[in-house]
């Protein structure tokens, strides 16, 4: 794992900034924009030897992600997803193969949980709304979860299509979609000969390389104090996904429901205020960030100690910190 962890943080930073003043008098510069995508704020910032070629790379990076969005986003009638949705269960609809391949991956992380990770929560998740503070009363609830099943998707790679075996499962990328779109801003930006780079997608980053070879500085939210961080950690040529219960959700009779669902229940997966998850691909991490946030503190680690190449870093209810077995050792002094 590429992870430097360093007991004097406060000198690392001093030396980081240092050396971007240095770099700073050469012609080569960090250049960064955001824009609203895939409901969220996406931002993209890279080391570029010439103005118009970088922001003409940043924008190729926009392009993308806009047209994975206008793909995969399952509230757009128009869009491939919703297709799915509507036809899966009459007859196997044949789709594009980056959907397939971000489904078969959804799948993949399914068996891996147990059904943690279900792309079909949508079957439930669907009459929820965070924004209008509404939840299923308790006969939808006890009638959709039924349709939570991710083992009644039928997926061929081959042939590129999909079935639903159940007429009342839907589904919704928005636990691993993200991951991929960074993955493929940073496959672009790569083709581009782009060596340093940094792209987020709300929780899920990517980060290309290092800052003027020192690590990049991440922090994970507070999950509970806005604007401070629970922890900062400097990492190179690296993915990191947070899953936090402060992200999308409303207050009601004082129960908090938020945005990530426990797929046997059909409700907001208690236990945890977030869960992050250092790997290689975003793909990976945003899928796993989710995950681990439904399995809980010890499931959740146990998984992830299992895995080559990848971390976790867990918020318990208390607002505890646990650390998967790598990063246990590497931070110890
Ligand atoms: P974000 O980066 O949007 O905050 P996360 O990676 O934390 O998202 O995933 C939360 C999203 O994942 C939810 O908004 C929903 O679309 C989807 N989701 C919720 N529960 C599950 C689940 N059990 N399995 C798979 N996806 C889920
Ligand atoms: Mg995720």
């Amino acid at each position: 794992m590429k992870f430097s962890a360093t007991g004097a943080f406060q000198s690392l930073f001093i030396s980081t900034l240092l050396s971007l003043l240095w770099v700073g008098a050469a012609n080569a510069q960090w250049l960064k924009a955001s824009r609203t995508l895939m409901g969220t704020q996406v931002s993209v910032e890279i080391w570029s030897e010439d103005i118009v070629t970088g922001r003409d790379a940043i924008e190729k990076v926009f392009a993308e992600i806009e047209r994975l969005d206008l793909m995969m986003n399952p509230w757009n009638v128009e869009s491939e997803l919703a297709r799915i949705n509507r036809e899966a269960a009459l007859h196997p609809v044949t789709t594009t193969a980056e959907i397939i391949t971000v489904i078969d991956k959804a799948l993949y992380y399914s068996r891996l949980s147990d059904g943690a990770f279900d792309i079909s929560f949508a079957s439930v998740g669907q009459y929820y709304d965070y924004r209008e503070g509404k939840s299923p009363d308790a006969k939808k609830l006890a009638s959709e979860r039924e349709n939570i099943d991710f083992r009644t998707i039928e997926l061929d790679v081959a042939d590129s299509t999909i079935r639903y075996t159940k007429p009342g499962l839907q589904i919704d990328l928005g636990g691993i979609a993200k991951g991929y779109a960074v993955d493929r801003g940073i496959g672009i930006l790569q083709e581009l000969g782009i060596e340093s780079a940094v792209i987020a997608a709300g929780g899920d980053s990517r980060i290309l390389g290092s800052m003027a070879d020192r690590p990049r500085i991440i922090g994970i939210r507070h999950p509970r104090k806005k604007n401070e961080h629970a922890v900062l950690m400097p990492l190179v040529d690296t993915a990191i996904s947070t899953s936090g219960d402060y992200e999308r959700y409303f207050v009601k009779d004082g129960i908090r429901f938020h945005h990530i669902l426990e797929p046997s229940t059909g409700e907001a997966s208690r236990g945890v205020q977030s869960a992050s998850v250092i790997a290689a691909y975003a793909l990976d991490t945003d899928a796993l960030s989710t995950t681990v946030f439904v399995l809980g503190v010890e499931r959740g680690l146990e998984l992830v100690n299992r895995l080559e190449g990848v971390d976790a870093i867990v918020i318990d209810g208390e607002g505890k910190l646990h650390y998967s077995q790598e990063l246990l050792l590497s931070t110890r002094p």
